[in-house]
């Protein structure tokens, strides 16, 4: 399998593409065929443990990575998440489920392709011959980069820069990346928000003269946000996984289609599912679940990508962005794979901040997507609800699919002719990462300490608290520093050494 560029240029292996993190000119990788599974491979996958659903998945993608060294890899990746499943399918009520995708060492999605993402990269070199350092450079709303440091920690000829908003993540949040352990990991403050913080960090990547200064260290950059194809495929697996769980249970028959909503910030998460239906899973529609930052809700209703409005910190941080990478890869397939085109639109993105889709492309968006957003006080209130009714605290971003999912199926309710499908919402994060907002919605007290906060929710709930939060309480911080967006290259510069 070749991967090409949503903005044209020549094939490239998967090993490359993994390695370049992205391609020339500001594109992304996307595979020059999308694989298909069969019936048979399907029904193949029910017996399969979760590594080996994933390592299948894998394999139709990167298929010269040894397969028996592949599935090794990912049975030590999973084997770090608490329990014996790292992704459950949780039955709520009839027709509704929750797939728990925050058992990983960091208590949020970001896990499920973080914990392999190390193995892939260092293999892609191998295959590459690649001996240079490798410099993982990451701009984080918050998950992505504690994640990348978990995973990358101490890996040998490798690593890893992680920028994030100062302003803009959880306490836990950053409390998990600035006590971060290992020699090879710089954790550094960002004046401004998320989107500053990525914007200059794509821009390094995009720059000829930065990548050269870099390799006369001897360094090559690479990048473990989800532009790399290798954040992506890992996190098709899942889909596939919990339809597969859905059969093995007897909810639904070979065949039925299934909806997933899914929280999302950078499309990175729901971009997974688009691909796992355009591989032949049943999915019925996806739901683009938004915050108040409700630029992907606008997209999708009214054709037009509007980035120039304020950006707000809401109580579900991971998902506060205006610019969503990973859209650029849907509009690649939207467009017919048109790369003229969709240079042209990311050039409009960036000035002058907007662009529209044409009719048609939005008719064919609307069939597989459905779009919403919740508000701060939607937030609440569903999570709120949500214990009351069925004694499960959801995490604030879950909070927001919830919300837009339940709206989404009572809509369908209303309509006799609608298809009964089960509803999916996939759980992007542990309550006790958000201990502070979740403790707030589910008394409407606040809470200052976020221990207090997770001993306050364990109280409510009962539900177990990771181990890997718990552990937090005694570490001490080690990174403290914080720099403007236009020094973010001079702090990898003096990192790097
Ligand atoms: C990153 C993140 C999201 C958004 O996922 P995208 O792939 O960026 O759309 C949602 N919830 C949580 C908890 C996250 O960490």
């Amino acid at each position: 399998m070749k991967f090409i560029s949503t903005r044209g240029g020549a094939a490239v292996t998967g090993a490359e593409a993994i390695v370049r993190g992205m391609a020339e000119g500001g594109g992304l990788y996307v595979p020059e065929t999308i694989p298909s599974v069969s019936a048979g491979e399907l029904d193949g996958m029910l017996s399969m443990s979760y590594p080996e659903r994933a390592a299948f998945i894998l394999g139709k993608y990167f298929d010269e990575f040894p397969e028996e060294e592949l599935l090794a890899a990912l049975n030590a990746a999973y084997g770090q998440f608490e329990g014996d499943d790292p992704a459950p399918l949780v039955k709520i009520e009839e027709g509704l489920f929750l797939l728990e995708l925050f058992h990983g060492p960091t208590c949020a999605f970001k896990d499920m392709a973080l914990s392999v993402l190390p193995y892939l990269l260092r293999k892609s070199c191998d295959l590459l011959g690649v001996k240079k350092e490798i410099l993982i450079l990451t701009a984080t709303s918050g998950d992505t980069g504690k994640a990348a440091l978990e995973g990358f920690a101490d890996a040998e000829g490798i690593k890893v820069a992680v920028f994030y908003p100062d302003e803009g993540v959880s306490k836990m949040q950053k409390l998990q990346m600035v006590t971060q352990d290992g020699d090879n990991v710089d954790v550094v403050g960002v004046k401004g928000n998320f989107d500053d913080c990525q914007a200059a960090v794509k821009k390094i990547f995009r720059s000829q003269e930065c990548r050269e200064k870099l390799k006369e260290k001897g360094v090559l950059l690479s990048s473990a946000n989800s532009i790399n194809i290798g954040r992506l495929v890992p996190q098709i697996a899942y889909y596939f996984s919990a339809y597969c769980d859905l059969l093995s249970s007897e909810q639904i028959r070979f065949g039925d289609r299934v909806d997933f909503a899914v929280p999302t910030g950078n499309f990175g998460n729901i971009l997974a599912g688009y691909y796992a239906k355009r591989m032949g899973l049943p999915i019925g529609t996806l739901v683009c679940a938004s915050n108040r930052n409700n630029v992907l809700t606008d997209f999708f209703n009214k054709g037009t990508y509007d980035k120039k409005r304020p950006l707000y910190r809401t109580m579900s941080p991971s998902m506060d962005i205006l610019v969503s990478s990973n859209l650029e890869r849907l509009l690649f397939e939207i467009s017919g794979r048109d790369s003229a085109l969709t240079v042209e639109r990311m050039k409009a993105l960036a000035n002058p901040g907007r662009y529209s889709v044409r009719a048609e492309e939005l008719k064919a968006l609307s069939q597989t997507f459905y779009a919403g957003y919740a508000n701060e006080e939607d937030t609440v209130e569903c999570v709120y609800e949500f214990f009351e009714e069925f004694n499960y605290p959801l995490d604030t971003h879950t909070g927001v699919a919830m919300h837009v999912a339940r709206s989404y199926c009572r809509k369908r309710a209303e309509d006799v002719n609608a298809e009964i499908r089960p509803m999916v919402v996939v759980s992007t994060a542990s309550p006790y990462k958000f201990p502070q907002a979740v403790y707030y919605a589910l008394t409407g007290n606040d809470v200052k300490d976020s221990f207090k906060g997770i001993k306050r929710i364990h109280l409510i709930t009962a539900m177990k608290v990771p181990e890997s939060l718990k552990a937090l309480r005694y570490k001490p911080p080690r990174f403290k520093t914080v720099v403007p967006p236009e020094k973010i290259f001079e702090e990898v510069m003096n990192f790097i050494g």
